[in-house]
């Protein structure tokens, strides 16, 4: 089975075959996203924000699109200039043989024959193509599938209509946070742990929202064992803070959903948090 990337749904412990375990699939299974209520048909090749890799607290809320990949001879015009993609919306990165680009509703965009493109209308030999009921839709690049979804796929729409948040509120919220999580702490021995939950909720939101943030943190952290794909345009702008904040979620998102609290364990970790995130203002903030 054709494997582009692990952060896909056949390792996601989502996908109705795992039952709750981050590993590879048995092929065989029947593919199922718990949270999205869609059958995958190509584990293997779909993604999405909600997977572990990306989703340190194993949140069940959807988070932005289904994501399929395609060749990356595709990835071959300039999204236009005036398009400005919201964080969620943006793509994870793949490790350079392939692009991502997001599903229509639940259909996946496939690399396809030659055809004219439904956007710019040039000729081309090869085309993203999509197969939906009563039509076939043919794009000459990711670009242009990019900017024809975004004006056509409802969860683009509920997007794009998002006010971004700006550098100064990004910084402002961040500002914020380490003393709402010693608050949260003081009272999570009191079994109040939804409290600072939420808090975390918060910085893992953030985390997609800033700039060299999540995606590209995850680049490095899904590829740093394979030089190959080793990128410096990410490796130089990264900020080991927010590496810090990412992994420490991952640890605090394991500890709360055992069944058995370790509030010691869940404590020490929260205050590494907010002191990572009082690191990364200090030293990186300006780069927001
Ligand atoms: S769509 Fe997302 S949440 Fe669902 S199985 Fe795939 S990676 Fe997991
Ligand atoms: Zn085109």
């Amino acid at each position: 089975m054709k494997n582009d990337g692990n952060d896909c749904c056949g390792t996601c412990p989502f996908n109705g075959v795992n039952k709750g375990i981050l590993a590879p699939a048995d092929k065989n299974g029947k593919f199922f996203c718990e949270i999205r209520d869609f059958v995958v048909q190509d584990p293997y090749v779909t993604y999405c924000n909600n997977h572990p890799i990306r989703n340190p607290l194993w949140l069940r809320t959807p988070r932005g699109p289904v994501w399929g990949s395609v060749h990356l001879s595709f990835d071959s015009k300039p999204l236009d200039a005036g398009i400005q993609l919201p964080a969620e919306l943006v793509p994870p990165q793949g490790e350079g043989n392939y692009f991502r680009i997001p599903y229509f509703r639940l259909v996946r965009p496939l690399s396809g024959e030659a055809g004219i493109c439904d956007v710019c209308g040039d000729a081309s030999e090869k085309s993203i193509i999509l197969m939906l009921d009563q039509d076939k839709k043919f794009f000459c690049s990711t670009a242009h599938y990019f900017e024809w979804w975004l004006k056509t796929d409802p969860t683009a729409i509920t997007y794009l209509v998002r006010t971004p948040l700006d550098q100064e509120a990004i910084r402002y919220r961040l500002k914020a946070l380490p003393e709402k999580l010693s608050d949260g702490l003081s009272v999570l021995a009191d079994g109040e742990q939804e409290w600072v939950y939420d808090v975390l909720r918060e910085i893992d939101d953030l985390l997609t929202e800033i700039r060299n943030g999540r995606n590209e943190l995850m680049y490095q952290v899904v590829y740093a064992d394979e030089p190959e794909f080793d990128n410096p345009k990410f490796r130089d702008r990264l900020s080991p803070h927010l590496l810090h904040i990412q992994s420490g979620l991952t640890v605090v998102g394991d500890l709360l959903r055992r069944d058995d609290l370790n509030y010691h364990a869940i404590s020490d970790s929260v205050s590494q948090i907010g002191k990572a995130v009082g690191a990364y203002l200090r030293q990186d903030g300006a780069r927001i």
